[in-house]
């Protein structure tokens, strides 16, 4: 595999469209990745034809007639909203580490709608391009964002490029899970790059997100991605993700980003004991499910409580004061369930 080792251990299985998918961890690295993965070229038709479109459906249409009568802009506008999200912890994460400016150039590969890139340029006045292969996520791009695209798939971009070694900044946002061959796709960013270029990276949090499905070849974990990202010549800037499940305490990202890099090539080698894999994977989910779960009784206890003199609730008091202001006011037959129903239940 990726890392050339040959033995592995079956992991998950799925079900989709009458199709069985079969995930396996390697034995040497730790990686898990479908196995057998569907050719690049099912994936390009895929993602080309029916993957936001599909998205779109998962919004509230209930058949494909459905959705072409109801026009698809309600789904892309919740789609585009969350990726707007996405663009500004993206600018966030960038912004004490990457500079940018009116000459630095930006590539962002599966850009979807454009979000991220027209924020960026929004911000820095950076020059922005695009990389995207849905129909759908091209033509919002280029109608709404105004975002140049240069390519529907990083492969796209695996011959020389004019703008080789000529750009600033490569974004990958939930790209690398989704590719056949990642080593191409970082082979081609790190020839994109300048030498003091960054790239930017995140994907599912092996140890928190069990990411099996269709779109995901492969469920990286903070070390196989670093390994990954040493082999094909880069090395870590910023790493931000939640810490091993045996050291978190109350995970609440499912994700890990990353700022890498060009460096030299080097391969990375740890002592990988699959079944410990395993069990602290099943300890991250279980982890940052009671995490999620505490975190919405609490909040649901801060509504009760809002507007009480709750010394407990200090942290929350600006976000909850208009509403909480009503909270006197309220008519005597309705009774403070908050009395009956103390926060940190
Ligand atoms: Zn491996």
């Amino acid at each position: 595999m990726l890392c050339g080792g040959t033995d592995s251990a079956a992991s998950d299985t799925i079900e989709w469209r009458e199709q069985r998918l079969h995930y396996v961890i390697c034995g040497s690295c730790g990686l898990k990745y479908m196995s057998p993965r569907p050719t690049q070229g099912w994936y390009l038709r895929f993602y080309e034809h029916e993957f936001w479109q599909e998205k779109a459906t998962f919004q509230g249409y209930s058949s494909k007639g459905a959705r072409e009568a109801a026009a698809i802009d309600e789904g892309t506008a919740k789609r585009v909203a969350k990726q707007r999200r996405r663009a500004l912890r993206i600018a966030d994460l960038l912004a004490p580490v990457v500079s940018l400016d009116s000459a630095s150039l930006v590539i962002d590969v599966g850009t979807a709608f454009g979000e991220t890139p027209a924020l960026l340029r929004e911000r820095h006045g950076c020059r922005v391009l695009g990389v995207e292969p849905s129909a759908h996520g091209r033509a919002y791009c280029a109608e709404v964002n105004g975002v140049e695209l240069v390519g529907r798939y990083m492969e796209d971009l695996a011959e020389r490029q004019p703008f080789d070694g000529e750009v600033d900044l490569v974004v990958m946002s939930h790209v690398l899970e989704n590719i056949v061959d990642p080593r191409a796709a970082l082979a081609s960013a790190r020839r994109l790059l300048r030498p003091e270029g960054s790239l930017y990276l995140d994907t599912c949090n092996f140890y928190f997100n069990n990411a099996v499905n269709p779109y995901h070849p492969y469920v990286f974990s903070p070390e196989t991605l670093t390994d990954l990202l040493a082999r094909c010549g880069f090395g870590l800037l910023a790493q931000y993700s939640e810490t091993h499940p045996r050291q978190a305490s109350w995970p609440t990202d499912p994700y890990l980003a990353v700022i890498a890099r060009p460096a030299v090539a080097a391969t990375l080698t740890r002592p990988v004991d699959v079944e410990r894999l395993v069990a602290d994977q099943q300890l991250g989910l279980s982890l940052l499910a009671e995490s999620k779960r505490r975190r919405r009784d609490y909040e649901r206890s801060g509504e009760a409580a809002a507007g009480s003199a709750s010394a407990g609730a200090a942290g929350r008091s600006t976000s909850q004061s208009s509403r909480g202001r009503t909270t006197p006011f309220r008519p005597p037959s309705q009774s403070p369930r908050a009395d009956s129903d103390p926060p940190g239940s």
